[in-house]
């Protein structure tokens, strides 16, 4: 579902309670593109991990994550990755949690770590510390 702007949402459809669909929204327009199998693996990754997640991207607008310098063929783009930021959190159990909740594209970044539901896949340099 393509919303152009996250404040026309219906409240009766968004059932994913840990998070807003600002949180999910492209930073560029506002606006949004819900992928529901996407949204409730990130939800059961935050009641497996039972504290909060700060989301620095999920959804993005193709200008915004060509600005971005996101792949052109991002999984952001389908609304179907989220950036999950990794102070104050125990990374590894955050990796651990993704992987049970079933996302399956998986980069490691020094801040944060990106996944997905695309093709299973991995890049980047696992945390060494
Ligand atoms: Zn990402």
């Amino acid at each position: 579902m393509y919303y152009e702007h996250y404040d026309q949402v219906p409240q009766a459809s968004w059932r994913w309670k840990h998070f807003a669909p600002r949180e999910i929204a492209s930073k560029g327009d506002g606006s949004i593109l819900i992928d529901e199998e996407a949204l409730d693996k990130l939800e059961y990754v935050r009641e497996l991990m039972g504290q909060p997640l700060i989301i620095l991207s999920a959804y993005r607008d193709p200008l915004h994550n060509a600005k971005v310098g996101g792949a052109p063929l991002s999984q952001h783009k389908f609304g179907k990755a989220f950036d999950i930021r990794i102070a104050g959190l125990d990374k590894w159990r955050l990796l651990k949690c993704c992987q049970r909740a079933g996302f399956t594209g998986f980069g490691y970044y020094r801040t944060f770590l990106h996944v997905d539901t695309g093709k299973p896949r991995t890049w980047g340099k696992i945390w060494n510390s």
